[in-house]
This record gives structure tokens, C-alpha cells and sequence, in this order.
């Protein structure tokens, strides 16, 4: 079956790595419809869509069908499902950050967990057992042992976790990219804020890890390898009519220091991040990096940018929109 009447629901599509893969989806011909409830997604009172999918249908010169929808919300999935027949669901609304979680834990449960418990009972009740997903954070390990038991349950079930690493940067437009709602959480967006005049210093969180130069590592991927990811897996499911439970990593494999990152930024900016060492952040760890093999084994896929693009691309997504999407 060609891509083109490959139908893909895509749960949070108005997100950072939704609206990136919504993107790439699209120009490998498949039909997407997206939902997300906006929790964290612009949208101008004048439209009914969000900004960045309104900037991807310009992008790609194709429609998107958009629908506002919560995946707590059992009885509108079911009207969705009734509505469209999806081939492929890829699921990433979900809430992810840390700090949060750890204040309103039965906010995560509920939209993490039982949000997608909703999702893989339509999914069953009308027969679309084609799923590709991405829990976060402290869920993900209960979300992949509910899949497992689910693909267990009945081979009809094809599913791909793909375990993300520290994804970064923007599509090479500089028209879709990160929008984080507040204070970001995470490196890469806080830089970006500082780069611009945002923000006025980045904090980094302790200089006395067992790394090279003592700041935390981390394998950071380009937004648009990632985006690329979810393709290749979307493309493996159908031609290999796969079935089961499959688990990927998606990431280059190399580590990066804060440090490095801040000095790859400068370069490829030709701003100043200043900085200041401060305490380091509870739940951190030292160092991370993916082994990311077996994906480009099975799914014929592997990261394509280095360290100096996804700085670049966030660059460019930062200094055309200062302020996000929120013109
Ligand atoms: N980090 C930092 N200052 C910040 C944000 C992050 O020094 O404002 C460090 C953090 O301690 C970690 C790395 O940058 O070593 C990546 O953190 P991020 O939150 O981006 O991703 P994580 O790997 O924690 O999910």
C-alpha cells in the first residue's frame, strides 16, 4: 500500500517532537490526522488550529486534519476512531517534565498512564493494533510493561517503543521548533533563551561529575533524525506486517559536556552564553548515550546531524521567533 492512504493518527502532533514528525510523515506522503488538547501548544483565538501545525501545512503545502481533543477523555476517542479508520497510531501526548511530575504525580498518572490505557482500548475496539510510542518519564517503564502484556495477549499487536535521548534543535527552516511554556527545564531551550536576551545567565548544575570535564554528558539528536525515527518505524510496521513488542533507542551514540554544548553553541551562534556553576540538580545523573545500533540493524535508520547543526537549527528557530509561536 502506498504511504499516501497510510492513515496515521498522531496523539500530541502539536508538541516539539509531534509537530517535527507530523512534518516528516507528511512529506513521505502519509495522511496524519492530529490530536492534542493544546496543554502546551499556541493557538491564536482566530483559528482552530495551533500555530506550528498551520506552519507545517505551509511548509509541506498539505492539509492537516486537526482536532482538539484530551486522550483522558474516552468517549471523543471513540468519535474520533468512529470517524476516521487509522491504519497507524503514534502516540506522544503525554506530560514530561520531571520537576512537575514530582508535584502533581496524579496528573501523570492520569493523562501518562491511563491516557494511554483510553488510547489502546479504541485502538482494540476498532481494530487498529498498529502503535508506535514514546512514554516519558517516570511512566514509561509501567506504559512498556502494559504494552508488552498487551502484545502478549493477542498477536495481532504490533508495537515499537522508541526510547528517545536528548532531543534538540529545529527543523532547518527555522519555522517549527521548541516553544517551552515558562522557565525551560531543559539545556538546549535555556541556552537558546539566554542567546537571544531572554534570559540573562545558564545555571549549570555542578561541575564535579565523573566526566571529563565534570558537567553532565548527554547524547543529544537532532529534532529532525528523530522526527525521522518515528518514519523509518511507521515504514518497518507496514512492510514487514511486524507483529509483537519492539523497543528502539534513538540517538548518535556520543555524549556531549554542558561545556561543549555551550561552546558549539557560541560557535555555530557567534553569541556569548555566559554562566555560572551552581548546585548540581537533584535526580541528574553524570552521563548518558544511546546505543542506538539495533535501530539502524532493523530499521535501516541512524542520526544524521552532529552537535554543530542542532545548535544551528536551534539558533535559527530562536532568533526568527524570540518569543515562540506567540507572535
Ligand atoms: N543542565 C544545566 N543547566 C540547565 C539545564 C540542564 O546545566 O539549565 C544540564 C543537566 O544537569 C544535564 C544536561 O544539562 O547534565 C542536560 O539536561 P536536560 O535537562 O537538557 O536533559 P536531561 O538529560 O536531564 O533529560
Amino acid at each position: 500500500m502506498a504511504n499516501k492512504s497510510w492513515k496515521v493518527l498522531v496523539t500530541g502532533g502539536a508538541g516539539y517532537i509531534g509537530s517535527h514528525t507530523v512534518l516528516e510523515l507528511l512529506q513521505a506522503d502519509f495522511e496524519v490526522v492530529v490530536i492534542d488538547n493544546l496543554s502546551n501548544a499556541y493557538k491564536d483565538d482566530n483559528n482552530i488550529k495551533p500555530e506550528c501545525i498551520l506552519r507545517i501545512e505551509k511548509l509541506t503545502n498539505k492539509k492537516i486534519v486537526f482536532i482538539q481533543c484530551d486522550i483522558t477523555n474516552l468517549n471523543e476517542l471513540r468519535d474520533i476512531f468512529k470517524k476516521h479508520k487509522f491504519h497507524s497510531v503514534i502516540h506522544f501526548a503525554a506530560l514530561k517534565a520531571v520537576g512537575e511530575s514530582c508535584e502533581k504525580p496524579l496528573e501523570y498518572y492520569k493523562t501518562n498512564v491511563c491516557g494511554t490505557l483510553n488510547l489502546l482500548k479504541v485502538m482494540r475496539d476498532f481494530n487498529v493494533k498498529c502503535n508506535c510510542t514514546n512514554p516519558y518519564g517516570k511512566t514509561k517503564y509501567m506504559v512498556e510493561e502494559i504494552l508488552k502484556d498487551l502484545c502478549t495477549s493477542n498477536q495481532e499487536w504490533s508495537v515499537i517503543s522508541l526510547r528517545y535521548f536528548n532531543p534538540v534543535g529545529a527543523h532547518s527552516s527555522g519555522q517549527i521548533g521548541e516553544d517551552p511554556n515558562g522557565v525551560p527545564n531543559n539545556l538546549m531551550p535555556y541556552i537558546a533563551q539566554v542567546s537571544v536576551g531572554k534570559r540573562e545567565i545558564l545555571y549549570i548544575y555542578g561541575n564535579d561529575y565523573d566526566t571529563p570535564d565534570g558537567t553532565g554528558v548527554r547524547d543529544y539528536i537532532h529534532i529532525t533524525d528523530l522526527a525521522m525515527g518515528h518514519v523509518k518505524a511507521m515504514i518497518y510496521q507496514k512492510i514487514h506486517n511486524s507483529t509483537g513488542f519492539k523497543v528502539f533507542n534513538l540517538g548518535t551514540g556520543k555524549g556531549y559536556s554542558v561545556l561543549e554544548v555551550i561552546q558549539a553553541f557560541e560557535k555555530a551562534s557567534g553569541q556569548k552564553i555566559p554562566y555560572k556553576i551552581v548546585e548540581r540538580r537533584a535526580g541528574d545523573i553524570s552521563a548518558s548515550y544511546a546505543d542506538a545500533s539495533l535501530a539502524n540493524k532493523e530499521l535501516g535508520w541512524q542520526a544524521t546531524k552532529n552537535i554543530g547543526d542542532m545548535c544551528l537549527d536551534t539558533w535559527k528557530w530562536q532568533q526568527n521567533n524570540p518569543n515562540g509561536y506567540k507572535r
